[in-house]
């Protein structure tokens, strides 16, 4: 049988391109045993799913492109969508400014799980290759073979390989004359040098900070951990640092004090805390970055997130070159960019 719309990854992309497929035959596949996996994890498993302040500065990569997806899609709308399927975030900016959290992740795919029924659904399928003949897709798994007039390839970045990551949406971007900006691992710890291993002394603890990286300035919390530092202000500040130094200000506001532990240290090193310059080592790898920054090259998708290159063939979510801070800024691409297209 030969479907419509075969979409690759049952993420939250591809939940959302399929959920609003309707009077097409669709198949969905994912390597996981259940829909959306990280989803399920996200934000404490309370999936903080969008920001009150979404911005096409809260991103890397193409502004015209966000913002064209933007006006179509935006944090509004997907709140109104939530809404009307039973799902209510709520307004929760405890650890970044205006994030919103829903009651449970489980809620976001109960609604997907209602949504997507008259879609076949194939768990456990490994996507291995896609090749075209004339104008089919031919979506070879490790289990059978799908064939599609239109191809939508949500299968998101290399994060997380425990949560079903693989490059599949890389591979197959390539296979059809793609380029791909390099993917690396962001919203992530830092690893530290020598310099800096009094880091590893105050482990656990949390201070406020302001991070200056490149011309980016974040504000929020940094943990000290004992392989480098972690926390909301250096996990977005990592989407930004490809090397040199970063900035610490350990008093961005008035009334901030130091707390005794990084006191002391602070007068021992002779460190001026509001101005404490250093250059991490590397960062904590894939197996614990929330997402992978670089991707498919926006430069030859369209507006829709169709390839310039190839007919019916789209790319979604994490996998296009466009990465958000923390703060729920990265499922409201994920869902923007789903919307979007008249596959
Ligand atoms: C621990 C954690 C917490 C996070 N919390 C938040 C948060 O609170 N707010 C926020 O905005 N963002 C958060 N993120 C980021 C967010 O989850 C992702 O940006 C988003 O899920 C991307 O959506 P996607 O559909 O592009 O990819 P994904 O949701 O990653 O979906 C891709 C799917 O493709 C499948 N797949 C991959 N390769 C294959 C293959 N070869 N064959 C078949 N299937 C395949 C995968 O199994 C996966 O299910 C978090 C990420 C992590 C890891």
């Amino acid at each position: 049988m030969k479907y419509d719309v075969v979409i690759i990854g049952a993420g939250a992309s591809g939940l959302m391109a399929a959920s609003t497929l309707k009077n097409k035959k669709v198949c969905l596949i994912d390597s996981n045993k259940q829909i959306g996996a990280k989803i399920k994890v996200s934000g404490g498993a309370k999936c903080n799913i969008t920001n009150k302040y979404l911005s096409v500065d809260k991103y890397l990569g193409s502004k015209e492109l966000l913002k064209s997806v933007f006006q179509r899609f935006d944090n509004k709308t997907l709140l109104d969508f939530l809404n009307k399927n039973g799902v209510y975030p709520k307004l929760d900016p405890k650890i970044v400014k205006g994030t919103y959290f829903c009651n449970s992740s489980n809620d976001v795919i109960k609604m997907f799980q209602k949504m997507i029924k008259g879609v076949d659904l194939f768990l456990d399928h490994q996507v291995q290759d896609v090749i075209s003949k004339d104008d089919t897709f031919i979506i070879k798994t490790d289990k059978k073979e799908f064939c599609s007039t239109k191809l939508v390839v949500a299968s998101g970045g290399l994060s997380y390989p425990s949560l079903g990551a693989s490059d599949i949406g890389y591979t197959i971007a390539q296979k059809f004359g793609h380029s791909i900006k390099k993917p690396a691992p962001a919203l992530v710890g830092f690893t530290v040098q020598k310099e800096q291993f009094w880091f590893k002394e105050l482990s656990g603890l949390s201070v406020d900070v302001k991070v200056t990286v490149n011309d980016k300035e974040i504000e929020g919390k940094m943990l000290f951990t004992h392989k480098g530092c972690s926390g909301p202000a250096i996990l977005s500040a990592s989407l930004y640092w490809t090397k040199g130094n970063i900035k610490l200000n350990f008093l961005p506001k008035k009334d901030s004090y130091l707390p005794k532990r990084l006191k002391k240290i602070i007068n021992e090193q002779k460190i001026d805390p509001k101005n404490y310059l250093f250059s991490p080592a590397g960062n904590f790898g894939y197996t614990k970055a929330e997402v992978t920054k670089g991707g498919i090259d926006t430069s030859e998708l369209d507006d829709n997130l169709e390839s310039k290159l190839k007919k019916n063939l789209y790319f979604i979510g994490e996998v296009v070159d466009i990465t958000g801070e923390l703060g729920g800024y990265n499922f409201q691409w994920a869902f923007s960019s789903a919307k979007v297209p008249n596959y």
